[in-house]
């Protein structure tokens, strides 16, 4: 368990912060060493919590990106070559590093998010648990025999790309890191990575596990701004696949610098996930299935199920519960150990989340619950916000068609199930969906009829290794989290040999 922290808040960040940071390197890492970045600039990493900086992070541009891409190219030649027991020993290793840090990893996540420490330690969790699963996986790439001519020996192979570029958003900052540097290695590739200039810290602290164990080369980060190493990466010639998680307008971007030099991207962009509570819904598992994900990590969750349509019949039941249920959020300091809830990530995404309280006053929706900032002074420096509850809205409203990112979430109420599916498509994105029912052929029914990648009953947003992850329509494109990620980290090569040749 995290060790926790008491006494003033900003005291007790000031103290966690020299802890944390007292041997991370936060230079760029290419070709397994840490280097100053090219133009010698370094930016401050925020700790949303207290507003004070946590260190000094390389500012990583073009000069860096075309350092780690030739470092990458490098390494590929000898790693696109491993036999998987090969890699596998080299995920396994990196699970085991992390494993061995864990305190430190969480510690770092928490303060450089505001992530809740024990939030913070359950990611790195899962984390590991990801490299170890693409460990294992990388005995399952195969290719085919193909039996469709007698004079021929066909077969496939699936072979890795070179150099992948992988870019990361910040609200998972290292659970992010396992899903795009599993697949691309499991599979043969070298990745140059870009975590996202909020949250730069885990990553780095991963390529300090990653000298240790990996070959040099087959992992670079790059840490800076969007704008400028992660142009510079994905419009890099030698960058033969891209994987991108973050926002669609981002996301569209990125495929447009792909297209130049028709190289293949996977997306995991924005949501707007419904939530259907049926009649027959037992109320407590619903409320807990939407509660549990809207309030984890601030909302900050690309899946989070931000419209709950609640059928009119059981609305009153449903309310009552669910504000319960948001009364019981703690919010506060990351470092306490009964936090539920810490601040949003940053200043920007606080000034964020607060429009949208007027939009929705704009609009005419009630804000039921919260709509304002914690008045404890616990909370007086951060960037916190309390739960929020938007109710009397309608599906087009900003409140129901925009990402929020924010613990923020919009109750619909229906009457009409084919209007309610109607509107529960009605909408940009199509990352995932979820229901509460008891009737399992109604379920099987909407979950048809639902247009987004991942349909939860009478849970949500369970995600275990193994099962394909990614959005319909403006959410994405690809998949993770499974094996069907190994197909996007590789290409297919047919091999057609004649053995129509008379025997000796
Ligand atoms: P973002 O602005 O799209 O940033 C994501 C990453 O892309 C960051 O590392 C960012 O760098 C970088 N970036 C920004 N502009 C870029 C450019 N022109 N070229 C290359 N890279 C660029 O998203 P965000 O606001 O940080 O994250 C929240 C969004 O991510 C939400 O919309 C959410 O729905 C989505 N998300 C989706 C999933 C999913 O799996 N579908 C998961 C998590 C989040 P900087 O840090 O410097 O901005
Ligand atoms: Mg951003």
């Amino acid at each position: 368990m995290p060790e926790y922290y008491s006494g003033e808040i900003r005291e007790n960040h000031q103290k966690a912060i020299k802890e944390a940071t007292s041997s991370i390197n936060t230079d760029v890492f290419i070709d397994g060493q840490f280097q100053p970045p090219v133009d010698g600039e370094y930016y401050e990493t925020v700790d949303p919590a207290v507003a004070e900086p946590i260190a000094e992070v390389a500012r990583g541009r073009a000069g860096d990106v075309d350092a780690a891409v030739q470092a990458a190219q490098d390494a590929a030649e000898d790693w696109s070559e491993t036999v998987p027991p090969e890699r596998q020993t080299v995920l396994r290793e990196l699970a085991d590093g992390v494993r061995e840090n864990l305190d430190e990893f969480a510690l770092l996540e928490s303060l450089d998010s505001g992530k809740p420490l024990d939030v913070a330690e359950g990611e790195i969790k899962r984390g590991i648990k990801y490299l170890e699963y693409y460990a294992g996986l990388t005995r399952s790439i195969e290719g085919k025999q193909l039996p469709y001519d007698a004079d021929s020996h066909i077969y496939t192979r699936r072979e890795p790309y070179g150099v992948v570029g992988q870019i990361i958003p910040w609200n998972f900052p290292f659970v992010m890191v396992a899903y795009k540097v599993g697949p691309a290695l499991a599979t043969g590739n070298a990745t140059v990575l870009k975590p996202a200039s909020e949250t730069p810290l885990t990553a780095l602290r991963f390529a300090q596990v990653a000298r240790e164990v990996a070959p040099d080369g087959v992992i670079n980060v790059v840490p800076g701004f969007g704008s400028e190493s992660g142009d510079a990466l994905t419009s890099h010639s030698e960058v033969r696949k891209i994987a991108f998680t973050g926002s669609t307008e981002v996301g569209r971007e990125i495929m447009r610098n792909a297209a130049d030099r028709a190289a293949p991207v996977t997306l995991e962009l924005g949501g707007k996930s419904p939530f259907i509570v049926f009649p027959d819904a037992d109320i407590d598992t619903a409320v807990e299935a939407v509660a549990g994900v809207i309030y984890y990590n601030t909302g900050q969750s690309c899946d989070a199920p931000t419209r709950v349509f609640v059928h009119e019949d059981v609305e009153t039941e449903f309310m009552k519960a669910f504000r319960e249920r948001t009364a019981e959020e703690v919010v506060g300091d990351p470092l306490q150990e009964d936090t539920t809830m810490g601040p949003l990530v940053s200043a920007s995404q606080f000034d964020t989340v607060m429009n949208y309280n007027d939009i929705a006053e704009t609009e005419g929706v009630t804000i039921d619950v919260g709509g304002d900032i914690p008045d404890n002074t616990e909370c007086e420096h951060g960037w916190f916000v309390n739960p929020t509850v938007f109710t009397d809205a309608d599906n087009d409203m900003r409140v129901a068609q925009e990402e929020i990112f924010g613990p923020c979430e919009t109750i619909i109420t229906w009457s009409d199930y084919d209007e309610m599916i109607r509107q529960a498509n009605d909408t940009e994105y199509g990352l995932a969906a979820g229901m509460a029912t008891e009737n399992l052929s109604l379920a099987h029914e909407t979950a048809e009829k639902i247009e987004a990648g991942n349909i939860w009953v009478n849970k949500y947003a369970t995600l275990p290794p193994g099962v394909p992850f990614g959005g319909y329509k403006q959410s994405g494109l690809g998949r993770e989290h499974s094996r069907e990620a190994l197909l996007t980290y590789t290409q297919c090569k047919t091999v057609d040999i004649a053995t129509d040749q008379s025997p000796m």
